[in-house]
This record gives C-alpha cells, sequence and structure tokens, in this order.
C-alpha cells in the first residue's frame, strides 16, 4: 500500500497559515496578561471565564492520553465528534470534487457533513447481518474518494463491525479510514486506538457524550498520527473547547472508576431489557447490540412509537430507515425509565391484542 498523506490534504489546507492567537504567541509564565483583549476585571459570576481557554487543551489532553495509553500529540478535541467529522471533511475534501463512503444504515452526521461542505457521498449499504459488504466497498473506490466511513459498534444497529473487515479496509484503501467508536466502552470488541502506529491511514473517533455521561459539555476525540492530527489543528477555531468543558473533562477523566461502574449496570440493562423484549408478541427481532441501545424489529412500529409519546416516552423511530424497517431504537435508561417502558408497552398489547 503507498499512502501519501499530502496527496489526501486540500491544496487551500496544506498552504494554509493558521490562525495564531494570543495565547499561541505568548504561554510562559507571566502576571500581567494585556495580550487578547479579555475583560480583566473579571466575569459576571462567581467562577472567572473571562480568560480564553487554552487552544491546545494540553491539561485534558495529557490525561486523556494516560488513559489511552498514547502520545498526546496523537489527539485532537473537537466540539463533540461531530466537529471532529466536520474538520475531517474540511482537511481532507475538495468541495464539488472529491467523495467519501458511507455505509448506511448508519449515523446521519457523516452525510450532513458531507453535503454541507458539499462533498459526494457514495452509499455502499451494510448487508443483511449489518456487516461491511467488501465487495461493493471496493468497487465503489475511484480516485476522488478521500475517506470511508465506518461506525463501530454501529448506530443505529448496534453491532460491532467485523475486526478483520476493518482491517481489510485498513489495508487496502490508500485514502482515510474514519472508525467512529462512539459507543466502544460498551463493546467487547478492542478499541482500534492502539493501532494508529501500524495505519497511517486511521483515525478513530471517541466521545465524552456516551459512556462518560457527558453530552451536555461537547467533547469528542479524534486519535490519529501526529501528522493529521497537525493539519486538524490547524483548521479548528483556536479556542473550539471552551473553558469550563476543559475543567470539568479534567475533573471527570479521574473518575474513571465511576464510569466503569456506570458501563457495566448500563450492559447488564440492556441485556435484561432485549430478554424482556424478546417476550413481547409482535417483536420480531432484537438485534444484538454492543451500544447502550437496542434495535428492536417489531410489528406496528410507528403507532408504537406514537402511543408511547402519548406517554411522554420518546424512542427513536428507525422505521423507514432502509433495513431497519419496522424498527425502534431504544436507549437504556435508568432502572425506573426501563420499567415505564415496559409498562407502557404492556398497557399497548393489551389495547390492541
Ligand atoms: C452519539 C454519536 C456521536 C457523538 O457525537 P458528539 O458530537 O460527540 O456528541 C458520534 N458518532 C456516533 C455514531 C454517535 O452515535
Amino acid at each position: 500500500m503507498s499512502f501519501d498523506l499530502n496527496k489526501l490534504i486540500r491544496p487551500n489546507i496544506a498552504k494554509l497559515e493558521a490562525y495564531s492567537s494570543a495565547r499561541d504567541e505568548f504561554s510562559g509564565d507571566a502576571k500581567v496578561f494585556l495580550d487578547a483583549n479579555e475583560n480583566s476585571l473579571g466575569s459576571p459570576s462567581l467562577k472567572w471565564y473571562n480568560r480564553y481557554p487554552d487552544p491546545h487543551q494540553k491539561i485534558v489532553k495529557d490525561k486523556i492520553a494516560v488513559i489511552k495509553r498514547i502520545p498526546a500529540e496523537n489527539i485532537f478535541l473537537g466540539n463533540g465528534s461531530d466537529e471532529c467529522i466536520d474538520i475531517v471533511f474540511r482537511c481532507f475534501c475538495e468541495p464539488g470534487k472529491d467523495n467519501v463512503i458511507i455505509c448506511p444504515p448508519t449515523y446521519g452526521m457523516y452525510e450532513v457533513s458531507a453535503n454541507i461542505n458539499n462533498v459526494g457521498i457514495k452509499k455502499v449499504p451494510l448487508l443483511n447481518d449489518f456487516q461491511l459488504d467488501l465487495v461493493h466497498l471496493e468497487n465503489a473506490i475511484d480516485t476522488n474518494t478521500k475517506i470511508i466511513w465506518i461506525c463501530s459498534p454501529n448506530n443505529p444497529t448496534g453491532n460491532s463491525i467485523n475486526r478483520v473487515d476493518i482491517e481489510m479496509v485498513l489495508n487496502n484503501f490508500n485514502g482515510l479510514v474514519v472508525i467512529d467508536e462512539a459507543y466502544i466502552n460498551f463493546a467487547k470488541q478492542k478499541t482500534f486506538v492502539q493501532e494508529l502506529s501500524d495505519y497511517p491511514n486511521l483515525i478513530v473517533l471517541q466521545t465524552f457524550s456516551k459512556a462518560w455521561g457527558l453530552a451536555g459539555l461537547r467533547l469528542g476525540t479524534a486519535f490519529a498520527s501526529t501528522p493529521i492530527i497537525k493539519v486538524m489543528d490547524r483548521v479548528k477555531p483556536p479556542y473550539n473547547i471552551n473553558q469550563a468543558t476543559q475543567e470539568i473533562a479534567t475533573k471527570a477523566l479521574e473518575e474513571i472508576g465511576q464510569v466503569n461502574d456506570m458501563i457495566k449496570i448500563i450492559v447488564d440493562m440492556r441485556e435484561a431489557l432485549a430478554e424482556v423484549f424478546l417476550t413481547m408478541p409482535t417483536v420480531e427481532k432484537v438485534y444484538p447490540s454492543e451500544a447502550n441501545f437496542i434495535l428492536v424489529k417489531i410489528k406496528d412500529a410507528r403507532k408504537i412509537y406514537e402511543f408511547l409519546l402519548t406517554k411522554g416516552i420518546v424512542l427513536r423511530d428507525r422505521s423507514n430507515v432502509a433495513l431497519c424497517e419496522n424498527c425502534l431504537r431504544i436507549t437504556i435508561g435508568t432502572e425506573q425509565e426501563n420499567t415505564l417502558l415496559i409498562d407502557a408497552m404492556q398497557e399497548w398489547y393489551h389495547l390492541n391484542p
């Protein structure tokens, strides 16, 4: 395989002179900061946020580096993984010329982000078992194909993509392979983060929004080779991770024990909930899940979805999505929320015998 990152970077990005912030030009020890036009008097709140945050997020990255056992220079932080997705497009895909491959049914943002950036989309649907269709994938690649997006465990299907298939793509595609591991903490499958040195074309996305319980903070991570991270760093807005997020994430990263406890509880409830769904009369299939949600194929999915809404319970209706016909995606809730859901579904069966 001949992988050449320089051939993948958009010419304007390769030439780009990145914005140099006040905090870039001086980052040593000083007592008086009069370089960034902040309000030196303070903030109208108990906590002071009058200073710009660290554009390189050094403290957070050093903590993530220890937990993930990789150097901090292989880490990029985004305002949610959604920002990482957008930045990957903007670094590597020339609008109106390049294309990417996505494998639906999958996470919707790859397509939205491609459309926003006017980047072509080639869809290679997953097979019936929700695994990669390697034959059609290979056929879809052309000289302008820059990225293959793989979501594993996949949203909304919940399964992990076979590791050997992903390795096959990584070994044979000269563009970038992005593996979105938003749900990896709930999976038996190993992360690809440890394989960065083997694959110069690999970008792994993870997020604080799911297992870490911090969706409201907006913090996503991209792991990749140092040259890829350097390109992404030049394209990102300088202060994309705000001060509050950096502080709270730094604290949260010290509580990995709590996170692991929550993951265990959620996985146990996922398995228990799957058992209960299987006993329900019109449930046709409960797809095996390695995530914090389950996909359930059920007769009258849309009607049940609407009935549950009247009970104040919202599921994700995927019944119109190809390969997910008549499917509802159900996030694992608290014990009490799961019970409310099951009770409401029993009520539906009672009303619709
Ligand atoms: C939820 C989710 C994300 C998370 O995005 P954030 O912007 O980090 O909240 C990313 N990818 C997939 C597949 C998801 O389901």
